[in-house]
């Protein structure tokens, strides 16, 4: 089966792992903050705090902007849960805000009043145009787990140019990985100092004291991510550019070689920018028997995403189908091309071939 996404590692991410392994220290040494200093001069945000997957730094995120019981946090039902449950993970309500088809992004233009914190996941890579926001609540974070590498007209995802903070995770699909991980991005000093504490047990050290004395200031939770991980992704990070190439020239194939069938190709950048391309979306009639087809053929085709409010979790919370339809609407039709740097020529031609094969004989069926 070709997967619709996977890692990307060489001799050289093994040699890193593989020197810290030689090392003293396997977990929060060096590599953490050379790891995080490598995101900051990539994304040009002023701190990063590494996490242990991209869920606990939007954990992290929602908790270090004191968002909390009370506060209604919005964000896209076109996403993985994650991005949603971090509201309730704190003990907020969670809205939603339903998509543009254009983009497949939520609608920056329909942020409600009553927003306290808003979500705003760059999906498939490309980037929510912040600049449009309508109003902007009182924190506003972005989840770019699918966007690192991608650029906005005003610098590079991650730079919090109209945000807050900006969270990642580096899961194996994801732009790049340290098997599991994440990070938070930000500019702000003392939300990157409480990011720390919040990832490390809430504990505070006095740095005048004795270095054997610490106080647990807050409830925190052991987030850390290990040296291991730290040199496996600041080695895939030195890649980050030929890796997001790759991804925007098999979507430029796709694009061009799809062109003529019975489809919808992925969302293109409309201002300057580049987008991430975690994800190539085409949207197809009959997408279930599209899908299952070329699941039969080797093709592993995937949804993203059900709509985080039809799930049974936040079906409990009052949701219904009809609450978001342009995001069902779209979810419905959704399917995911196989798109990552270790795709090879001939597997993205077979993909071609056989999408080609499945989109007609379901459309010949439908007549
Ligand atoms: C993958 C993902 C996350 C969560 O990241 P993990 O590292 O798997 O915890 C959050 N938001 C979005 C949009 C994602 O795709």
């Amino acid at each position: 089966m070709i997967p619709y996404g996977r890692q990307s590692i060489d001799e050289d991410d093994i040699e890193a792992v593989v020197a810290v392994l030689r090392g003293d220290m396997i977990t929060q040494g060096p590599a953490i903050e050379e790891f995080e200093a490598s995101l900051c001069a990539s994304t040009g945000a002023a701190h990063a705090v590494a996490f242990s997957n991209g869920t606990a730094a939007l954990h992290g995120a929602v908790a270090a902007a004191g968002i909390g019981t009370g506060d209604l946090l919005v964000t896209t039902p076109l996403t993985f849960v994650a991005s949603a449950n971090c509201g309730k993970f704190v003990g907020a309500s969670t809205g939603f805000v339903d998509i543009e088809p254009e983009t497949l992004n939520l609608n920056p233009t329909r942020i409600p009043r009553n927003a306290d914190a808003l979500v705003a996941v760059h999906f498939a890579g490309l980037p929510v145009e912040l600049e449009r926001l309508n109003r902007r609540p009182r924190v506003v974070i972005e989840d770019a787990a699918h966007a690192l590498g991608a650029t906005t007209p005003d610098g590079p995802v991650g730079n919090c140019a109209h945000s807050d903070m900006t969270t990642f995770s580096f899961h194996p699909v994801k732009p790049i990985t340290t098997g599991e991980g994440g990070a938070v991005t930000t500019n702000d000093a003392e939300l990157a100092e409480r990011l720390r504490r919040f990832r490390s047990h809430g504990v505070m050290r006095d740095p005048a004291g004795p270095a054997w004395i610490y106080d647990v200031v807050e409830l925190g939770y052991n987030y850390r991510l290990t040296d291991l991980q730290a040199a496996l992704g600041r080695s895939q990070l030195t890649k980050l550019d030929r890796f997001i190439d790759a991804r925007n020239a098999q979507a430029a194939t796709y694009a061009d070689r799809l062109a003529g069938l019975d489809i919808e190709l992925a969302p293109e950048p409309r201002g300057s920018g580049r987008h991430g391309r975690h994800l190539y979306p085409i949207r197809v009639g009959g997408r279930d028997r599209v899908a299952a087809d070329l699941r039969d053929r080797g093709i592993g085709v995937q949804l993203h995403y059900v709509p985080v409010h039809l799930h049974s979790l936040y079906r409990a919370d009052g949701w219904k189908r009809g609450d978001f339809p342009l995001a069902e609407h779209a979810a419905d039709r959704l399917l995911s091309l196989p798109i990552h740097p270790s795709l090879k020529h001939d597997e993205l031609e077979n993909v071609l071939v056989e999408i080609g094969a499945a989109v007609a004989a379901t459309s010949a069926e439908s007549r």
